[in-house]
């Protein structure tokens, strides 16, 4: 049974500190059994560090399908078929506020955050992000409805790290920022805001599962140690933008899927190599004046 003195030690052991900002993936069960579970897990990133980020989506409860009949090039988003499926998705759909319970698909620990934690968390429909700590205000008020992976430009531009606690880097969101700053994997979504009200969304991320690819890559940059059976990494932000962006640029489908079926991956090489052609096509008529 491991305890929080032993997760505090750990984290200490991969750098952290009163001083770092960190955002935090992870998984409960990697660790093996935890005497009082996500809470404990929580309380040890809180007294080590000064700043914590935690993927905070609300997705299953306020996302709907795309209303019949509008389609956007590269967009790899499911229609409802009639405006009477649309209405019923809406009408099941939650309104978005702070006080949302965070998707389960993001694992215990974020919700665990919000429900026990002083916080603060972005106003976003979808991907919102959920900060405790001093300086927790700074890094979710940089989400904007139309650019909802602001809080993790801030991460960035402040030094700070991404903190993978047993998972593998198909879930670092910041992957997600180097892809939309290249115009890739930048899709639109729709919401439920208010009582019968829909909003579209532009700029949300796309498809994680090609991500892992990274890894060998930023070796060099990673500081681990194991807690429990827990492989914990650190890897400054910047790192992982910088890196993610000089293998993108190197190939337009990097750290995408290989699976053909898979349409947000391949949407999103489409939507990729389209910048390259437009950036070209203007290059070629500079030259020409
Ligand atoms: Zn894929």
């Amino acid at each position: 049974m491991f305890s929080e003195v032993e997760i505090v030690a750990g984290l200490r052991t991969v750098g952290l500190g009163t001083t770092s900002v960190v955002m935090v993936h992870a998984s409960l069960s990697s660790f093996g059994p935890v005497d009082g579970g996500a809470l404990t897990v929580c309380r040890a990133l809180v007294a080590v560090c000064g700043t914590i980020l935690v993927p905070a989506g609300s997705w299953d409860r306020t996302g709907v399908p795309a209303p019949p009949g509008l389609v956007r090039q590269d967009n790899a988003c499911r229609n409802a078929a009639s405006w009477e499926e649309f209405d019923a998705a809406l009408a099941r759909a939650a309104a978005y506020c702070e006080d949302l319970p965070i998707d389960a698909e993001l694992g215990r620990i974020p919700e665990a955050m919000r429900s026990h934690f002083p916080h603060s968390r972005s106003r976003h429909p979808l991907v919102s992000f959920l900060a405790v700590g001093s300086r927790a205000e700074e890094f979710t008020d940089a989400s904007r409805l139309d650019w909802p992976l602001g809080p993790l430009d801030a991460l960035a531009a402040t030094g700070g790290d991404v903190l993978l606690l047993g998972v593998g880097h198909d879930t670092n969101t910041l992957i997600h920022l180097a892809e939309q700053r290249l115009d890739r994997s930048s899709f639109y979504r729709y919401a439920k805001c208010a009582e019968g009200v829909w909003m579209e969304l532009p700029n949300i991320p796309g498809q994680c599962d090609g991500f892992g690819a990274i890894e060998r890559h930023l070796q060099s940059a990673t500081v681990e140690c194991f807690i429990g059976k827990c492989r914990a990494r650190r890897v400054p932000a910047r790192t992982v933008l910088e890196t993610a962006r000089r293998l993108i640029l190197a190939d337009p489908a990097a750290l995408l899927c290989a699976d053909p079926e898979c349409s947000r991956c391949r949407a999103a090489h489409r939507q990729r190599l389209a910048v390259i052609e437009t950036e070209a096509s203007a290059q070629q008529s500079s030259t020409r004046e």
